[in-house]
């Protein structure tokens, strides 16, 4: 946990989301500014910066967050999908609390 990240936050309920899953480990819900018709991040609910931080520690984790995207973009109605995790701020990340990007519908996504 950590006091100012926007993610710990959101998974201890002092800041609303518009979740669509959650268990002891994760909790999922949609971006507050979509990129795509449907557009939710996958959030561990143990604080990592980035995937630049993970360890062998988080293996079973990061297998249990990518595992997830293909049956909640079901449940969203997708098709096909796009995941995502920027890392570090040349990588365009913004929060720095790992998390999946899983968008898609709609439109065909570029290929970039
Ligand atoms: P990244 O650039 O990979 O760090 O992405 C961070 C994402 O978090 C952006 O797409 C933001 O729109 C999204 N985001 C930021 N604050 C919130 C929030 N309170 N609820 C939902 N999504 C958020
Ligand atoms: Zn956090």
């Amino acid at each position: 946990m950590s006091a100012d990240c926007i993610f710990c936050k959101i998974t201890r309920g002092e800041i609303p989301s518009k979740k669509i899953f959650e268990d002891e480990d994760v909790i999922v819900f949609h971006d507050i500014h979509p990129i795509a018709p449907v557009h939710f991040l996958i959030v561990p609910k143990l604080h990592i910066d980035s995937l630049a931080s993970t360890d062998q520690s988080h293996q079973a984790l990061l297998g249990k967050m990518l595992l997830l995207a293909p049956k909640l973009a079901a449940d969203q109605g997708l098709k096909g999908f796009r995941t995502m995790i920027n890392t570090g701020r040349e990588g365009g990340q913004e929060v720095f609390h790992i998390h999946v990007h899983v968008f898609g519908g709609g439109t065909t996504l570029p290929k970039t």
